[in-house]
């Protein structure tokens, strides 16, 4: 009931993704399939990939298997994401009710195509079909990146298994294109997703999705009451088909907002501020024999501790934060608990 509401959604989605440099096939400008929508969150969007990949594949398994009913299919349909991807994965899984496996990264927390091909192999001989994997662009813990060039080619070679990147976070970078080579191969991914509400200066909820065959999200959504019906359908995406609540806010607003106040310019200004800002407090700690690095800096995140137990990291962690001038979020790895210092504010400076 809002052509605006859809209209500058398609046009804000093509936008973006033209500063993050997505292939055409993601972009509505293209004459394809492909579009974007906004999401409200990261969660939203691993879920509906998910569903999307759903119903992709039982189209297909039910092609070959005529004689199989849909609660078999479903029994064997199997997912695969990163052991450090975020928890809304595994969750996905469980609200769409299918199996997902978190997989244990290399030694530099990557999921790679060797982990990924040994799982698949390993569930088929099961029985079980792979049908949808996770990339994290970004792990929530300490920012590692997937290998996803070599992951997409698994998922293409392996009956057409749905590729979702999760760049949550680190998915504003890619407006810098000395960042992209950390999303090499999103060509041979189905969706990909970030929130410009974490790094990009639009206030919350703003969660941007991409699909190259928006076609099985609509399917699997797709419900068609009198009530909903209207002259003008198929000549626009019915972006109700491409989510899960019905009605939706005009999010595309405020992206437009803070694209236009900014400019291209000065947003990537901001995320290389941010980056060097992190790179400044990596040099900090590396020049201190008491503390040290807990991965490797890329983004604004800089994961450190001390060169001591996790207890003493503990007291140092309650320290900082009960003074309320600095806030930290601490994670753990490996039973490794350290400390992380995120830039993220527009306000932070060197001082
Ligand atoms: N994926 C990653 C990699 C994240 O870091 C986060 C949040 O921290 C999420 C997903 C969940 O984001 P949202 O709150 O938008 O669902």
């Amino acid at each position: 009931a809002s052509p605006a509401c859809t209209e500058l959604e398609v046009v804000m989605l093509d936008w973006l993704g033209q500063m993050l440099g997505l292939p055409e096939e993601f972009l509505a400008r293209s004459g394809g399939e492909g579009g974007g929508v906004i999401q409200g969150t990261a969660s939203e969007a691993t879920l509906v990939a998910l569903l999307g990949a759903k119903s992709r594949a039982m189209h297909r398994i039910r092609e070959q298997h005529p004689e199989w009913t849909d609660f078999e299919i479903l029994s064997k349909l199997v997912g695969y994401c990163n052991s450090q991807a975020h928890s809304s994965v595994e969750r996905a899984g469980l609200l769409g009710g299918v199996k997902l496996r978190t997989l244990k990264p290399n030694n530099k927390r990557r999921l790679t195509a060797d982990i990924l091909r040994e799982a698949m192999e390993e569930d088929k001989r099961k029985g079980l079909i792979p049908f949808y994997v996770v990339s994290t662009l970004g792990t929530t813990s300490s920012c590692t990146f997937d290998a996803l060039d070599e992951i997409g080619d698994v998922c293409a070679t392996d009956d057409n298994v749905w590729l979702h990147v999760d760049a949550a976070y680190a998915g504003s970078a890619f407006i810098c294109p000395e960042y992209r080579y950390l999303m090499k191969g999103i060509e041979k991914a189905d969706s990909f997703n970030f929130n410009p509400h974490k790094w990009l200066l639009v206030n919350f909820d703003c969660s941007a999705m991409w699909l190259k065959q928006p076609r099985w999200i609509v399917d699997a959504f797709n419900v068609d009451p009198l009530y909903l019906k209207h002259d003008q359908q198929g000549s626009a995406p019915d972006y109700r088909h491409w989510q899960i609540p019905l009605g939706r806010r005009f999010r595309a607003l405020k992206l437009w907002f803070v694209l236009r106040l900014y400019g291209v310019d000065n947003l990537q200004k901001h995320i290389r501020k941010h980056i060097a800002l992190a790179h400044h407090f990596e040099k900090f700690v590396l020049e201190d024999e008491r503390f040290e690095i807990y991965e490797e800096v890329t983004m604004g995140l800089v994961c450190f501790k001390l060169k001591e137990s996790n207890e003493v990291n503990e007291e140092l962690l309650r320290t900082i934060n009960g003074r309320g001038k600095i806030h930290l979020v601490p994670s753990k790895i490996d039973d490794v608990y350290f400390l992380r210092l995120a830039v993220c504010s527009r306000f932070t400076e060197e001082k």
